[in-house]
């Protein structure tokens, strides 16, 4: 592991003083992600803040209009355990609670979570001279090497790997906001606008500028607490990353549809949200063969690579299986 400094705060105001000092410093919370990826050289900071102790992000409550305002810095375990998670935004807590392991969970935070890289094997070991993300303009050896968990919808030339946040997911079917702030000041990110697509900068993993610190994500008021679902495919039980997973959500009127929300995980650079099947629902009566129709939107545009054609077979029937479940035909 390389040197590095490393100093702690307490308070927002002294994070935002620490990074204008040393604008490449990287913020240290869980650290399960980084930590990592410090240890195997992927990431080298020079210069560590230890955010830990800024209680005041790590808070859970209910806002005036009636938004859940969830700290960054609230551990996943608590944000999944959390009544008003639970009773409000069920999926949320269901894609958290699907997410790594309980010690993982203990640790791990929000805005960790929003953050974490990709697990291409590629870009994960050094070792491979060939990665867009890791070392820009060097290649992607996926596209032609193993790519069995990558990319089937949005991926670029430059690079096909796949978001691993199952919490994001869940997210982008809810709809959440990102708020942020920089000594400049706060602005409010749509989670749509969170995450970018890779495109030709594939080192770009999000939208958030140079010294800005998430403070807290808020989910607006929604009706779908009571039909929703979480559904994660993976390759072994638990703690594993989503072949594909979807948020599934649905606001009804006995069995007519008046919305719904559809998201993927492990299909993008970017959490998935399929707003064109979500339309194929609006104003019909809940059915298998609907949710069929809602299916082959999701897929519509995939470009499968040699090991993944699987995961586009696997997105349809992870669909019509997580829209069962939260309609409650299943
Ligand atoms: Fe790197 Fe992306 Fe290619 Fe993986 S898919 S090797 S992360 S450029």
């Amino acid at each position: 592991m390389n040197p590095f400094a490393y100093e702690r705060a307490d308070q927002v105001e002294t994070v935002l003083e620490a990074l204008s000092r040393s604008p490449g410093a990287r913020f240290l919370a869980g650290g399960t992600n980084l930590v990592d990826l410090m240890k195997n050289g992927v990431e080298q900071p020079t210069h560590l803040i230890d955010i830990n102790r800024v209680a005041s992000l790590a808070a859970i409550q209910l806002l005036p209009h009636g938004a859940l305002h969830i700290g960054a810095l609230a551990r996943n375990s608590d944000t999944a355990n959390h009544p008003l998670v639970r009773q409000r935004y069920p999926l949320l807590a269901e894609a958290l609670l699907a997410g790594a392991s309980p010690q993982l969970r203990n640790a791990a935070t929000n805005g960790g979570n929003l953050l974490q890289r990709t697990r291409c094997c590629y870009f994960m070991d050094p070792a491979f001279s060939q990665c867009n993300k890791r070392i820009p303009g060097s290649g992607c050896a996926a596209r032609e090497g193993l790519n069995r968990i990558h990319a089937i919808l949005g991926a670029s030339d430059e690079c096909i790997a796949t978001n691993p946040s199952d919490m994001s997911v869940a997210l982008a079917a809810l709809e959440a906001q990102v708020r942020v702030r920089s000594t400049a000041g706060e602005r409010t990110i749509p989670i749509a606008d969170f995450h970018r697509l890779a495109g030709t900068t594939p080192e770009l993993d999000t939208n958030l500028q140079p010294g800005e610190l998430i403070l807290a994500i808020e989910l607006p008021k929604n009706n779908y607490a009571t039909h929703s679902h979480y559904l994660k495919v993976r390759d072994r039980a638990s703690y594993a990353f989503a072949l594909v997973s979807v948020a599934a959500a649905l606001d009804l009127d006995g069995k007519k549809i008046r919305s719904a929300r559809i998201a993927l995980g492990g299909v993008a650079h970017k959490p998935w949200r399929s707003e064109d099947a979500e339309q194929v629902l609006v104003g019909k009566e809940m059915s298998i063969d609907l949710f069929q129709a809602a299916s082959e939107k999701v897929v519509a545009g995939a470009r499968p690579h040699a090991h993944n054609a699987f995961k586009v077979e696997l997105a349809r029937q992870s669909v019509i299986r997580a829209l069962s479940v939260a309609g409650g035909l299943a």
